[in-house]
């Protein structure tokens, strides 16, 4: 049989369904099943995925042959459900041209309008529809978009400008016009006239007059534009392999230009930014596609309810409003009632929350998308818990729809609330994405780019962005624009980045060439500080520092359905009592590292520390031991404490030593006032301590073994504060980790310290706790001998960071020199540092994992390697058996959650 690439839809029918994402690309397969449940759609078709595949792979004449028969059956059918004719004179078909990938790529793929226009046709629609200036509108359109779209006339760098807008500013001008919508249809004519000229002057041919060198023209313009930069930039940033490919849509048009009873909008059947259970959206009247969303006119709201909100925080009074912004449901009411029913419909069915596009011609409703929203994290959890105890969905598909990752948003900072109360708003603007960002102000993103490397915080502030801000916007704390609305680009993608982002604001003025922006008349320069609040929408002159947010019940509730539901513990990794109830209250189960060496960087410890280090003998260590022994002792008090009743890992000392001393004359000088000796011996002690690859020097169980004396005073400290406590009835649960274990016998040698020392305390103190004495496997000879390893340790704790730079050779320091190119080049997908790389380092850690329980089956196993917060590695810990994860402290209810998720997808 002939492979199908063509797929129509139209008129309750359709050859394609909702579940053929992969093949119709999810506009595609959307459009078809909202024809099969009766909504209405403009009939039309879709080119499969596979063609794109085949247009990079064989050509485009190749493949335009492929199709062309397939394509014409296609089109005769929307001639027939619409009663119109491609390329006639009298009676035109006129369709758009769309891309759509699986997944949403939003603003990478331009979409063509009113194609089929030509000098003829424009007369056909103007007589047809009795009504010459709407005709002439899209003929304007259609010459713009596909001069931009389809013969590459759109400018690549944001320097040079659209030559069709230079053209159209240029009429508005002459004219004294302002809006759009008011150019009289001599202008368009005017406009399509230069806009051709201009089209002739680019491309050296003629604008395109036969509608069938247009659809062919855009249809390949869609397939190229897949692989278009910004295309490119965003599949990367967003990990979409190439091989997916986009399909077309060719669909009849709807026209939302033909008049007061005609509009365009987009509307969510849930609040993408706080979750909230009511339909909201914006619409245009006479206006055409992405007008709403291009931000050149101020979108107004679809329900009476959305409008009034809006009024007031823009701070428009209830007759201003009325009378110049009404909502849908006062100017078009009718089409407001169905379009509430019809969100109504989509969201029942696809039991999600949807995003959609409509357009009303003449008071008629069509849908063009729909799919299911973008959401803020904190929309995401309050839509799923919501849906839940609705009854739309079941807990594991709660758990399946939220995204691990995207809740670091939630534990995203808020502002400090006493510095707030002092701060003074200095205009005010749509909440279009929440959180709150302080920063200097920037105006470009290159320049937020930079601005960032260099470790300073920026908001990012535009008249509007574009995809070529992507970038920039990625790096910023905030965006603020002074244009759009709530489903501009900026809002859009701010959300989907989980970036503070506030649009619309009132009275800013920007000037990107003097790069300042003045604020009701105030003037802020590039590099002062401004301060957003993406949930309220208020701008802040000045700095006013965030802290930590607070969670709600049902992210609380969210969080106890993926404990049910995980069958790994969540640890984390804490050096202080401060983060380790930091991370109890998000939900861990215990410490899984505890860092000991940061403690000695403390003011009252480095000076012994830095004795014992540069001491010249045992007996010199033994007495800087001693007076950091009560110091360590109140370390370890203070987070026992924090973590009661649950385990803690304790690590045992691990860098090597010329971290701690002072490389510099002065501290070189004042240690050797404290010890008492010459300047001359200090210097050359710590010259003694330099080496030429430290990171596989003398360091982790290689230094207690060298200085057992220190690994002593280590266990004594834990096991004689974990006793101690007791009367204060706290339960510590210590578990000494040796750190760097190669091969077994140093692990024994330091146990055997660990257990004489504990022996000693116990009999001295006459009491004793339960421990566990247990090894880090970081290197890859301790993996590939866990075997022999396990018969030794009572647990394993996989530091992913070192095994990492051991497996690959890389050292992490310097991996910043190489890496971003073999990113680029895609010669690795990921920074294995970040993510755990399964195929290599993650056959070491289950290996491992296997090798230890064979002899002890009881091994405990975890991670606590940056990994153990990332949630593809923790679902890759959850496939290899570990008991744990442990992470930092805002990361464990993201790896909670994709412990639950790797448990069911399991
Ligand atoms: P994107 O993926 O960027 O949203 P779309 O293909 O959805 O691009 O289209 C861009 C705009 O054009 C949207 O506002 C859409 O509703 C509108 N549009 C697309 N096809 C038609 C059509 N056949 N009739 C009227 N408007 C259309
Ligand atoms: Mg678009
Ligand atoms: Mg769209």
């Amino acid at each position: 049989m002939k492979k199908k690439r063509v797929y129509t839809f139209g008129n309750g029918a359709a050859e394609g369904r909702a579940d053929m994402k992969n093949l119709l690309g999810g506009k595609g397969a959307n459009l078809a099943e909202m024809n099969l449940i009766g909504v209405p759609v403009p009939p039309g078709f879709t080119i499969t995925t596979e063609v794109c595949t085949e247009y990079n792979e064989l050509g485009r004449d190749y493949v335009v042959g492929l199709l062309k028969e397939e394509v014409e059956q296609a089109v005769a059918q929307i001639e027939e459900l619409t009663g119109t004719k491609f390329g006639d004179k009298e009676n035109p078909c006129l369709v758009s041209v769309r891309s759509g990938s699986r997944v949403s790529m939003p603003g990478m793929m331009d979409t063509v309008l009113n194609l089929g226009l030509n000098d003829d046709a424009v007369e056909g629609i103007a007589k047809k529809s009795g009504n010459e200036r709407f005709a002439w509108d899209s003929y304007r359109r259609f010459v713009q978009m596909y001069g931009d779209v389809v013969l590459g006339m759109k400018p690549q760098s944001k320097e040079d400008i659209d030559p069709f807008e230079e053209i159209m500013d240029e009429v508005k001008e002459s004219k004294g016009i302002e809006l759009d919508t008011d150019l009289t249809t001599d202008d368009l004519k005017e406009l399509v006239k230069r806009f051709k000229t201009a089209v002739k002057e680019n491309t050296g041919n003629d604008f395109p007059v036969d509608p069938w060198d247009q659809l062919w023209g855009a249809v390949c313009a869609v397939f190229d534009s897949w692989m278009n930069e910004r295309a490119i930039l965003y599949r990367k940033m967003n990990n979409i392999p190439e091989e997916w490919g986009t399909a077309v849509n060719v669909q009849a048009m709807v026209y939302g230009n033909m008049g007061k009873t005609s509009g365009t909008g987009v509307a969510f059947t849930r609040d993408a930014a706080t979750g909230e259970d009511i339909f909201n959206g914006e619409y245009l009247i006479d206006a055409q596609g992405e007008d709403v969303v291009a931000g050149v006119r101020t979108p107004q709201q679809i329900t009476i309810e959305g409008s009034r909100r809006w009024a007031k925080l823009q701070g428009i009074s209830e007759e201003e409003r009325a009378a110049k912004y009404p909502s849908l449901e006062e100017a078009l009411p009718e089409c407001a009632k169905e379009l509430i029913e019809v969100q109504q419909k989509l969201e029942d069915y696809f039991k999600d929350m949807q995003d959609l596009e409509f357009t009303i011609q003449d008071g008629k409703l069509w849908l063009l998308q729909t799919r299911s929203g973008k959401r803020t994290g904190a929309a995401m959890v309050k839509i799923a818990i919501d849906m839940l105890h609705q009854g739309y969905i079941d807990e594991k598909t709660a758990l399946k729809r939220c995204d691990a990752e995207k809740l670091d948003e939630l534990l995203h900072p808020v502002f400090d609330k006493k510095l707030l109360a002092q701060a003074k708003p200095l205009t005010n603007g749509l909440p279009a994405s929440p959180g709150a960002a302080t920063g200097q102000v920037v105006f470009h993103a290159d320049e937020a780019e930079e601005w960032s490397k260099q470790g300073k915080q920026v908001i990012l502030c535009r008249i509007e962005t574009s995809p070529e801000d992507l970038r920039g916007m990625a790096t910023a704390q905030g965006i603020l624009t002074a244009r759009g609305g709530m489903t501009s680009h900026a809002a859009v993608v701010a959300r989907g980045m989980g970036k503070c982002c506030v649009s619309a604001a009132n009275n800013v003025v920007i000037n990107y060439k003097e790069r300042t922006m003045t604020i009701h008349g105030k003037e802020l320069k590039e590099g002062d500080w401004i301060s957003l609040n993406g949930s309220t929408g208020l701008v802040y002159e000045g700095r006013i520092e965030t802290q930590d947010a607070e969670l709600d019940a049902d992210f609380n509730e969210l969080m106890e359905i993926a404990d049910k539901y995980a069958r790994m513990d969540v640890r984390t990794n804490a050096d202080t009592p401060r983060d380790a109830k930091v991370a109890r209250d998000f939900g861990a189960r215990g410490i899984g590292l505890c860092r000991t060496e940061h403690m000695f960087f403390e003011e009252d410890k480095i000076i012994p520390m830095r004795e014992m280090i540069l001491a010249k003998d045992e007996e010199g260590r033994r007495k800087a031991l001693e007076k950091l022994l009560p110091l360590q002792k109140k370390d370890f008090a203070g987070i026992f404490r924090a973590m009661d009743g649950l385990p803690v890992t304790v690590r045992l000392l691990d860098p090597p030593l010329h971290e701690f001393v002072p490389h510099d004359e002065k501290g070189q000088m004042e240690m050797a006032r404290v010890m008492g000796i010459s300047y001359k011996d200090i210097h050359e002690r710590v010259e003694g301590l330099l080496e030429s690859n430290p990171m596989l020097g003398l360091r982790g169980c290689r230094l207690g073994n060298l200085y057992p004396e220190i690994t002593e005073m280590q266990a004594r400290a834990i096991m004689e504060v974990a006793i101690e406590l007791k009367e204060e009835g706290i339960t510590a649960c210590p578990e000494i980790m040796v750190p760097l274990t190669g091969i077994v016998h140093e692990f024994k040698a330091q146990k055997d310290i660990i257990e004489n020392t504990i022996q000693k305390v116990f009999a001295e103190k006459n009491d004793s706790v339960e421990y566990k004495i247990g090894t880090m496997i970081e290197i890859p000879r301790a993996a590939l001998t866990a075997h022999k390893i396990a018969r030794e340790a009572d647990f394993f704790s996989f530091g992913t960071n070192d095994l990492t730079q051991m497996t690959f050779g890389y050292s992490r320091d310097d991996v910043a020199k190489f890496l971003p190119m073999y990113l680029d080049k895609g010669i690795l997908k990921h920074d294995p540092f970040a993510v755990l790389d399964q195929n290599g380092v993650g056959q070491l850690v289950s290996m491992a994992v296997q090798k230890g329980r064979e002899v002890r089956p009881t091994l405990k196993c975890g991670i606590c390697g940056e990994h153990g917060g990332e949630p593809s590695s923790v679902k890759f810990c959850h496939t290899v058996g570990l008991n744990y994860v442990s992470c930092s402290p805002f990361r464990v209810p993201i790896a909670r959650l994709a412990a639950a998720q790797a448990a069911i997808e399991g």
